[in-house]
C-alpha cells in the first residue's frame, strides 16, 4: 500500500513569521498520511526543529557534496539542516536555471547519496500538450531525470503540467489519469512491478481544497505537490484532510 503524501512547495516565499503556519498545519496531520513542507532554504533548519510530524524538504540542491559553488547548497547540507526530502527538476528550476534532464538526474542521485528522498518533478508545457507531445515528453523526462537505482523508498515522482502551475487551470481527471497510468507503466517497464507499485506519484498544479477530493480520487494519484495553497494552514489543512 502506498502511503499518501501531501507536499507543499513554498517556492521563494516565507520568513520566520511563516513558521506559525507550519505549527498550525500540524493539527491536520494524522497517522494515515505523510505531510511534507519544502520552505525556502533559509527556513529549513528552523522549520525542521519544530515541524513535529511534518517532514521538511529542500527545493533544490547541487549535484556535488561540497566545493567551490558559490550560492549553492548540497543535499548533505539539507540533511544536516534536518531535511528528509529534496525537490529536483521543478519546472521553475528547469526554466529559470536551464536545468536539463541530465542535471536533474545528477541532483536526484546526490539526494539519494545523502540518504534523502528525491521528489522528481516532470511535466509538459502548454505547447507540448497542444501539439500532442505530452506522453512522449513525460516518457523522456521520466527516463532521463530519474537515475538507475530508484526505489519506492528513495523516490517520489511529481507530475506538474507547466501550464497548470499557478494558473488556476487543472487538467480533467481523465487527463491526469492518462499521465499517471502511463508513468506507472513506464516505471514498471524500467524498474519492475514491485518498485513501480510502491512509488508515490503526486499531481501538482493549481491544487486547492475545492479540487483536491476529485484529484485524489483519480487513478494512480497518491497525493499532491501544492504551491500557493500550501502557504497558509487554512488552505493546506483541508487538502491534507482530503487525502
Ligand atoms: P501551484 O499549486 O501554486 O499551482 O504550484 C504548483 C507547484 O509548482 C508546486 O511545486
Amino acid at each position: 500500500m502506498r502511503r499518501k503524501l501531501a507536499a507543499g512547495n513554498w517556492k521563494m516565499n516565507g520568513t520566520q513569521a511563516s513558521l506559525a503556519e507550519l505549527a498550525a498545519m500540524q493539527t491536520a496531520v494524522t497517522d494515515a498520511v505523510d505531510v511534507l513542507i519544502c520552505p525556502p532554504a533559509t527556513l529549513v533548519a528552523t522549520a525542521a526543529a519544530q515541524s513535529g510530524d511534518i517532514a521538511i524538504g529542500g527545493q533544490d540542491c547541487h549535484a556535488n557534496v561540497s566545493g567551490a559553488h558559490t550560492g549553492d547548497i548540497s543535499a548533505d547540507m539539507l540533511k544536516d539542516a534536518g531535511a528528509g526530502y529534496v525537490l529536483t527538476g521543478h519546472s521553475e528550476r528547469r526554466t529559470d536555471h536551464s536545468e536539463s534532464d541530465a542535471d536533474v538526474a545528477a541532483k536526484s542521485k546526490a539526494v539519494w547519496d545523502a540518504g534523502l528522498i528525491a521528489v522528481v518533478c516532470i511535466g509538459e508545457t502548454l505547447e507540448e500538450r497542444e501539439s500532442g507531445e505530452t506522453l512522449r515528453v513525460i516518457g523522456r523526462q521520466l527516463a532521463e531525470s530519474i537515475p538507475d537505482g530508484a526505489s519506492a523508498a528513495n523516490t517520489v515522482v511529481a507530475y506538474e503540467p507547466v501550464w497548470a502551475i499557478g494558473t488556476g487551470k487543472v487538467p480533467t481527471p481523465e487527463l491526469i489519469a492518462e499521465v499517471h497510468d502511463f508513468m506507472r507503466a513506464e516505471l514498471t517497464k524500467r524498474f519492475g512491478a514491485e518498485i513501480a507499485n510502491g512509488t508515490r506519484l503526486l499531481y501538482g498544479g493549481s491544487v486547492k481544497a475545492s479540487n483536491a477530493v476529485e484529484i485524489f480520487a483519480t487513478s494512480n494519484v497518491d497525493g499532491a505537490l501544492v504551491g500557493g495553497a500550501s502557504l497558509k494552514a487554512a488552505d493546506f489543512n483541508p487538502i491534507i484532510e482530503a487525502l
